[in-house]
């Protein structure tokens, strides 16, 4: 049987390490992105009942609560043997998760990534080990007890010590379930990108050497497992009878559909992949409403750069300094650096 993965790209923030197509984008988006969510789904002519469903992004957890009782509505197959919320640890409300319960969702995977606070801050994350552990009461109470949470080895600061703190965080706190990654340095993420240009930012200088980074996969390998939660997937971990059936179809061939920005698909032989630049996906629908906006930015991928606009001025004044963009007479334009680093740059704008 089939599962279902949705995506909602939207964050608060952009994480350092994050390679996924998502970020923050104007607010002015997000009811185009569900208006264009809700037609691909319902065009759908369903020939199979889903029995997993999977929100992604992006931090779904952020979701509007009348929206996304909207998008799961048009799913079919409720109660879905596995209904899985992705969460940002501090996201978490009496409200919010109430109401996913009532929805369905009975899974929930936070991005905890680290229990150390300062490596939580280099990744531009705000929460803090208390936050974790509230959420992860606050889902038990509604009677969400199938839950996963999610570790980085290769973090910038992170040390085998502090390594081993996470891994206390983890084990103390007797989830069924654990996602353990090493970090991925490419050119998709802030912290990738300055770690190849051997810069200093995001803490780049300070992440963990590859065999540290090994050390600490293979830790956490032996520690979970001592107190019995098995490796079943290169990165997952889980009790028996706790692994995610949804993941489960992607590494077992099994079909699924994907909604939304990047989201993949596969129907048992042909696969598929919806645009991962969320303008692009959304506009499929529409014009995007904060077109003004999306102008400036996009026009700074020309090398002729765009034309200075007040009020974008104490941003640019900031990325000049930082040698990301140069005046070119009365316009802006990225510096050879700038390229590089260009997403961030239009993170700023777009706010
Ligand atoms: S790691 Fe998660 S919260 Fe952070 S930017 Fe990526 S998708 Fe958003």
């Amino acid at each position: 049987m089939a599962g279902i993965y949705i995506s909602y790209p939207f964050c608060a923030q952009k994480c350092s390490y994050c390679n996924f197509a998502s970020g923050v984008f104007p607010k002015s988006m997000e009811p185009v992105y569900q208006e264009r969510l809700l037609n691909e789904i319902r065009a759908v002519r369903w020939m199979f009942t889903p029995e997993t469903l999977y929100f992604g992004g992006g931090t779904p957890s952020f979701w509007d609560l009348d929206a996304l009782r909207e998008v799961m509505a048009a799913v079919p197959g409720r109660p879905w043997i596995e209904a899985t919320m992705e969460a940002a640890p501090g996201s978490l409300t009496e409200e919010r998760v109430a109401a996913w319960k009532s929805f369905g969702i009975n899974r929930v995977s936070l991005g905890v990534q680290s229990f150390v606070e300062r490596e939580i801050r280099r990744t531009g994350r705000k929460h803090t080990a208390e936050i974790v552990a509230q959420d992860v009461e606050l889902l038990r109470r509604h009677g969400i007890e199938s839950i996963n949470l999610d570790l980085i080895a290769g973090l910038a600061e992170q040390t085998r010590d502090s390594w081993e703190v996470s891994l206390d965080g983890v084990l103390q706190l007797g989830v069924p379930h654990v996602s353990v990654y090493i970090l991925e340095v490419d050119e998709d993420s802030r912290l990738g990108q300055e770690v190849l240009l051997n810069g200093k930012r995001y803490g780049a200088p300070d992440v963990p050497s590859e065999e540290s980074q090994v050390w600490m996969y293979e830790r956490a390998v032996e520690r979970l497992a001592e107190s019995g939660i098995q490796r079943y997937e290169i990165s997952n971990f889980a009790r028996p009878g706790w692994e995610s059936r949804h993941n489960l179809k992607y590494w077992k061939l099994e079909p699924y559909l994907g909604f939304g920005a990047d989201a993949h698909s596969f129907d048992g032989s042909w696969r598929w992949q919806n645009s991962d630049a969320v303008a692009d996906y959304a506009q499929e629908a529409r014009e995007l409403a904060d077109v003004a906006n999306e102008r400036h930015w996009v026009g700074l991928r020309l090398s002729e750069g765009v034309e200075l606009e007040e009020r974008f001025a104490p941003e640019v004044k900031q990325f000049i300094s930082d040698g990301l963009l140069e005046n070119f007479g009365e316009r802006v334009r990225l510096t050879p650096k700038g390229v590089l680093l260009s997403n961030e740059v239009f993170e700023a704008f777009l706010k």
